[in-house]
């Protein structure tokens, strides 16, 4: 283990506290003091000057896609990112199809080039205990079966459990299924993630109810918090006030947002669920092809037409809905009639930047990316950059709590030990930053561009990024130790 001194920097701690001037000394893999130490200690140490740059732990980020066995995360190391929490939306990592147990041995032996930590999806278990996809009300045995495949989960160290409550299967889980699941949960002291029935408008509110009611009493946060075309910040403000309404009836509610104003996702949530698998798309088009034009033209016009759609992936990417209608010389509906559910992901610009930027700056919102290596959005690469260049440089929020946002407050939803703190003893994950050159690189046309300004990144007291170039690989899985 490498003995390392950065001296003069400015420790923002991820408390929240103010930042102060200090030297680092981390040693064996932790931060061993924090003070002024004279040149005698730096003896026979590499040491890095700081010049008054922040140093602060690294960043976690609680909403991640992607395979650490396969994929670097680079692009994360990129933009201060230590920690990347994967098993999003109701789907365990990909590959984690046999279980956590063996998926996360096998990240570990990849030596991912970051610390991975994961949560049970409660789509996959479902389809792994057996359940149909469009079954509603599935019988003791089956429910049985999927709470031994949870629990099983949580004793190889998941950190909670994730429901897709707009995808299939998730959408058609009721609340006694995921009554029963949420109490396993609880009962592990893990969290309960949603990305929730619907961000709609109309239905936001209602979701949240619902995801609350379904996940107690574990703890509840929402994913990737929005108002799907909703407007404006007093828009915010009301959903803002229904969170602080539950809370005030002692829900333990967080959730985490980005700063953007594309969703990303398979063009599949423009369908409804009767054309959705297992329904044959062939034989709904054949039987209810004018419903289903009528239903899709509806959803995408309040979504903003078809301008508003960016394919990020399949043969239409980087072209929007209304250029390849344009190509195919059709109305856009019916290119969305022909192009199917399957037609893969794309951006989706349905959330006003004043709204989304209000629900940032809540402190009981955190900041997640929901990105992943190789995803055509630009909040892969660039959420925390945005975060730290455009919020926190330009004092829209201030550093120390820009930084609590992002280290301490993910940390102590996931439980987290030793880690999203920088204090004596604690694992030495920290990045190094000047704040006014932080910034963003990546757009919705080059959404690879890695962040600039995050100088250095250690993970367990190992630099694992620095001067632009991933150095090592030395991530972690983390496992979580809840009650038993
Ligand atoms: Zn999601």
């Amino acid at each position: 283990m490498s003995s390392l001194l950065l001296r003069d920097v400015r420790v923002v701690d991820g408390t929240g506290a103010p930042a102060r001037a200090a030297d680092v000394l981390v040693q064996a893999g932790r931060i061993a003091r924090i003070g002024r130490l004279d040149a005698g200690a730096a003896r026979g140490l590499r040491v890095v000057e700081g010049g008054g740059r922040v140093l602060a732990p690294g960043f976690i980020d609680l909403h991640v896609h992607g395979d650490p066995r396969e994929a670097s995360y680079a692009g994360f190391l990129a933009m201060g990112v230590t920690t990347v929490v994967l098993g999003q939306d109701g789907s365990s990592p990909s590959g984690a199809g046999d279980g956590l147990a063996p998926w996360l041995a096998a990240v570990e032996r990849a030596r991912p080039d970051i610390n991975v930590a994961a949560l049970a999806g409660h789509g996959t278990l479902r389809r792994r205990a057996g359940i149909a996809d469009d079954e509603r009300v599935p019988d003791a045995a089956a429910l049985q079966r999927l709470a031994a495949l949870l629990q099983a989960d949580l004793d190889a160290g998941a950190f909670g459990m994730s429901t897709g409550l707009e995808y299939v299967p998730g959408m058609y889980a009721g609340a006694a299924e995921l009554g029963a699941l949420g109490r396993l949960v609880a009962s592990r002291d893990g969290v309960a993630m949603s990305h929730m029935r619907s961000e709609d408008d109309d239905r936001v509110e209602a979701s949240l109810a619902e995801h609350i009611d379904a996940s107690r009493p574990a703890r509840t946060h929402v994913s990737h918090l929005k108002v799907v075309h909703g407007e404006g910040e007093a828009r915010a403000a009301r959903l803002l006030a229904a969170l602080a309404a539950h809370r005030g009836a002692g829900v333990e509610l967080t959730a985490d947002a980005y700063p953007y104003s594309a969703s990303y996702t398979g063009v599949g949530i423009l369908f409804p669920d009767w054309a959705l698998p297992p329904h044959d798309y062939a034989q709904v088009r054949a039987a209810r092809g004018e419903e289903l034009r009528a239903a899709l033209e509806q959803r995408m016009r309040r979504r903003g037409g078809p301008q508003a759609l960016l394919f990020g992936s399949g043969e239409h990417a980087g072209q929007t809905l209304a250029e390849v209608a344009a190509r195919m010389e059709l109305a856009f509906p019916d290119a969305l009639l022909e192009l199917g559910p399957g037609a893969g992901s794309a951006a989706h610009f349905v959330m006003d930047e004043a709204l989304q930027a209000r629900l940032m700056l809540d402190p009981h919102v955190a900041i997640a990316s929901d990105g992943g290596p190789g995803m055509r959005h630009p909040r892969s690469t660039g959420t925390f950059a945005r975060w730290i260049g455009d919020f926190a440089a330009t004092g829209r929020v201030g550093l120390e709590e820009a930084v609590r946002k992002v280290t301490s407050m993910p940390a102590s939803i996931l439980r987290l030990p030793d880690r999203g703190v920088l204090r004596e003893g604690a694992i030495a994950d920290l990045v190094l930053f000047d704040p006014a050159r932080v910034r963003a690189r990546s757009d919705y046309l080059d959404p690879f561009a890695h962040a600039q300004g995050f100088d250095l990144v250690l993970i367990g007291g190992v630099p694992a990024f620095e001067a632009g170039e991933v150095v090592s690989r030395g991530g972690h899985v983390l496992r979580h130790r809840g009650r038993a």
